[in-house]
């Protein structure tokens, strides 16, 4: 196996035995980045210097054996939304080109002090909105899978990385699908926590309300490796929630005897492609020949997410991102201008892309006053409705099993002309948000083309464990039929 083929679990096991230095392993990954990247875009900024630096410290930490658990030496890949200290952070936005973080987000800390080493800063759709990794500053990332196609998005350059050996594993942001959906495009496993279990200290805000960080994986041992390093309170992040973090390692058994699967109708629903739907439902009779047990169950306000969703999140978009104003930081336009008000006009007007820019007029619009009440107060009293069918639903069930996105991967420029087509993929991972509720996309087949299905498995709040359960059976079941 070449070295950028490992998962962390493996290259953990050969770092600790010194079969291979960190330094190698990045060394083997900074070479292939600089071979595919130009095409695939899944880096914004290739943090080369500090990568091999971060590993030499990780080597010194391996051969001493001091606290090296099973990230020391792990290269992986960061999304260009995360803070990292004197490593510009852009969110691939004009207006945070030349941003450099004077300090790193808790994430990132916990990261390095596990003795993780950064290979660089992802592409990604700005500020997080998007579901296609197009409407980014750096140009469209590329599937691995068909390079013609999207990676999905707004983490599109994470999942890129992962599933084309760019790095070990990745970070990724989840607001409404932005980790399940380009993990699902890309054939590989991601996990958006429970609202709360991840500081976003760090995190440059879109919808606070709604924002996860989350690990991007190889496999789901990968998944729950890197989950337990970025989990845990956080006094920096006012909705961090002071819960016990669980060792994910010990749901990892491959027992899924008993377990209840709510099957969802509203997630089965005509206009999802048929071989997304075929794929998903084998998915769940591999489970069920497991000795888990399907229920059907049901979840009657689904099909208002979509518009709760754009509500709430350009709601709240448009209160975070005022902040953009060209005065402290980040890009101003150039040339005099007269009065504040038209500075921060034409700051505004060039610093933003077109997406955002339509994010705040919908999401200012939503807020005014007249239209607070019919279009904000309803989409909050519309979203405990959706809540509360998640509540009721896991008191039948232990799991949800659905498909990530209707549709596999479109081609690049396909949608970026009908805003409302491309929202539409959003159907089965905003409400997931809205609820704060755990999620996972994990590759379930591939379709006739090649492209790579996901199967989602969401958990009751905090019960990420018993997700990747789920998930880890599956995949070890899967695998060892195609073995
Ligand atoms: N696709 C969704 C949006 O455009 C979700 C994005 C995200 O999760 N950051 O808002």
């Amino acid at each position: 196996m070449d070295l950028h083929q490992e998962t962390i679990q493996s290259l953990h096991a050969k770092l600790a035995r010194r079969e291979v230095s960190s330094e190698e392993v990045t060394r083997s990954l900074l070479n292939r980045i600089s071979e595919l990247n130009q095409e695939l875009n899944a880096y914004v900024t290739v943090m080369e210097e500090e990568a091999l630096s971060q590993a030499r410290e990780a080597d010194q930490r391996l051969a001493t054996g001091d606290g090296a658990g099973p990230l020391c030496g792990v290269p992986l890949a960061i999304k260009d939304n995360m803070n990292t200290r004197g490593i510009r952070t852009t969110c691939a936005s004009k207006i945070l080109e030349n941003f450099v973080p004077p300090f790193d987000g808790t994430a990132i800390r916990k990261l390095r002090e596990a003795g993780a080493v950064f290979l660089g800063k992802t592409n990604m759709d700005e500020f997080a909105m998007g579901s296609s990794t197009e409407h980014s500053l750096f140009g469209p990332c590329r599937n691995p899978h068909d390079r013609d196609r999207v990676t999905g998005g707004s983490s599109g350059g994470s999942a890129c990385a992962v599933a084309a050996d760019l790095c070990i594993a990745a970070t990724g942001s989840d607001t409404g699908g932005s980790i399940r959906q380009p993990a699902a495009y890309c054939g590989v496993v991601g996990l958006k926590p429970t609202y709360g279990r991840v500081s976003r200290f760090g995190l440059v805000a879109f919808a606070s309300s709604l924002d996860q960080i989350g690990p991007i994986a190889k496999n789901v041992t990968d998944c729950s490796l890197l989950l337990q390093a970025l989990c845990g309170y956080d006094p920096c992040d006012s909705t961090s929630v002071d819960s016990p973090v669980p060792d994910f390692a010990s749901f990892l058994t491959g027992d899924v005897r008993g377990l209840r699967i709510g099957i969802p109708k509203e997630y089965f629903i005509e206009g999802t492609d048929p071989e997304v739907e075929e794929a998903v439902r084998k998915g769940i009779g591999v489970l069920e020949a497991e000795g888990a047990v399907p229920v059907e169950i049901s979840l009657p306000h689904t099909e208002y997410g979509i518009p709760v969703y754009y509500l709430i999140a350009t709601a709240e978009a448009s209160s975070n991102l005022a902040r953009y104003d060209g005065v402290k930081y980040g890009f101003r336009a150039e040339g005099s201008a007269d009065t504040l008000r038209k500075m921060y006009h034409r700051t505004r007007s060039e610093g933003f892309g077109d997406e955002v820019k339509r994010r705040i007029m919908l999401g200012t619009y939503a807020l005014s006053s007249g239209y607070y009440d019919a279009y904000y107060r309803k989409a909050q009293q519309v979203r405990t409705l959706i809540r509360q069918d998640f509540v009721e639903a896991f008191r039948n069930c232990d799991v949800i099993v659905t498909p990530t996105v209707p549709s596999p991967a479109c081609r690049i420029g396909e949608k970026t002309g009908d805003p409302l087509q491309m929202y539409l993929l959003d159907i089965f991972t905003t409400t997931v948000n809205l609820a704060g509720l755990p999620g996972l996309s994990l590759p379930c087949g591939t379709t006739s083309e090649g492209l790579p299905v996901g199967m989602q498995i969401l958990g009751n709040h905090f019960d990420e464990g018993t997700v990747l359960k789920a998930a880890f059976a599956f995949e070890q079941k899967t695998l060892s039929t195609q073995a």
